[in-house]
């Protein structure tokens, strides 16, 4: 039995008739382009993520993208972010005109804290995006505080993280639309609907959430071209419109998502009972007062190569998730980073390793996971 490191027809088996019903109400119609489909959804997103506006947009990358253009910064003004993350985080900084600024991370959780961004920050940095990496939240409050401080935006890239919220002590219990979620923490939240995340649609899509009427408003002028009257432009945007079928596809998978969302919890839960103790293993943690969605499920592995090829042998897919980090990235040269500058990003890019965890990975094909792993330990 071959165990892939995702499986997206088992999800669709699931919910064939429903997806089949919502596209051709939407062929029927006509109407690819925004629409009732998409104001449905963003209704609907904003009601479960609690975030006052969601504007949906054409991807991730996108909803990262059009806030930071919506900055409207200078040359030169820099926006931090960690090294550690899809290169999309980065790409958008500086398709925006702005400095991408790396900082490292946490060695536990991958994600950046307050103190990696201090590291970095400047006269210039006008932004933040704390990526909530694997799934699990970046701590949000020692963050928000150090920009609230400093006077910067915060920029939460929450591609992988639909559904995980971080509770402070005595605060009650997170759930859907509670605050503490990610998102909606920041100024702005970016989502992605790439069909690997936890929230997948039939190609590409994203979202911006946002407290701010006024970048609501204007992520809703530049994704048409900067203008809300067709032909009357107030700025230069873009075409970033999230498909009506996109949509269509996403409303009938968001009331899944927070059983999809426990169906992984469950198996992280698996590994982390089943893999304890195996030596050459660590285990990655989930921080008090927060809820991992585990879009990953991230190892660290000692001879991490070797093990991927072994795992490959006995048909079992993994992903590395990320073999490089942005500051030695080729087209950052003129950036200036170096090797040894942010050691524990450049530590996790050599032994990190993710395996299957998606909501439908069996018990039994995920047991062959476990003892494929422990047999290469020697475990
Ligand atoms: C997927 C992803 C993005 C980009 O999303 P797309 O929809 O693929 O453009 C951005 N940041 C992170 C961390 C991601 O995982």
């Amino acid at each position: 039995m071959n165990v892939p490191l995702l499986d997206l027809r088992a999800q669709y088996g699931a919910i064939r008739d429903e997806i089949s019903e919502a596209m051709s109400r939407v062929v029927e119609s006509q109407g690819f382009i925004l629409g009732p489909e998409v104001e449905g959804l963003e209704e609907e997103l904003a009601h479960y993520l609690g975030a006052e506006h969601a504007v949906g947009c054409a991807s991730g990358t996108d909803a990262l993208l059009l806030p930071l253009r919506a900055l409207d910064g200078e040359p030169g003004d820099e926006v931090v972010l960690p090294a550690f993350t899809f290169f999309a985080t980065a790409g958008a900084v500086w398709n925006a005109g702005l400095r991408p600024v790396f900082c490292d991370i946490d060695p536990v959780t991958f994600n950046v804290t307050r103190e990696t961004l201090e590291a970095v920050w400047t006269e210039r940095t006008r932004a933040v995006i704390p990526v909530h990496l694997f799934g699990q939240m970046a701590p949000m409050e020692e963050i928000r505080a150090l920009a609230d401080e400093r006077g910067a935006l915060v920029i939460e890239d929450a591609a992988q993280a639909i559904g995980a919220w971080q509770r402070k002590e005595g605060e009650g219990r997170g759930e859907p639309g509670a605050p503490g979620m990610a998102g909606t923490v920041g100024d702005v939240g970016a989502f992605s609907f790439f069909p690997t995340k936890n929230l997948g649609g039939f190609g590409d899509g994203g979202l911006v959430t946002t407290r701010s009427e006024a970048m609501a408003e204007t992520i809703r002028k530049l994704r048409v071209h900067g203008g809300r009257q067709m032909y009357h432009h107030e700025m230069v945007g873009t075409n970033s419109r999230l498909d009506a079928l996109q949509a269509a596809v996403l409303r009938v998978k968001l009331p899944h998502l927070e059983a999809w969302t426990m169906r992984r919890a469950e198996n992280a839960c698996r590994y982390h009972g089943e893999l304890a103790g195996v030596e050459g293993v660590t285990l990655p943690e989930t921080l008090p007062g927060n809820r991992h969605v585990f879009n990953q499920y991230t190892i660290r592995a000692a001879r991490r190569d070797e093990l991927r090829e072994f795992l490959a042998g006995k048909g079992i897919g993994t992903g590395v998730y990320y073999p490089v980090p942005l500051h030695l990235q080729p087209c950052f040269a003129s950036l200036g980073g170096r090797e040894g500058e942010l050691p524990v990003a450049e530590q996790a890019c050599r032994e990190v390793l993710s395996l299957p965890i998606y909501p439908e990975l069996g018990e039994e094909a995920q047991m062959r996971v476990v003892e494929a792993i422990r047999s290469f330990y020697g475990a």
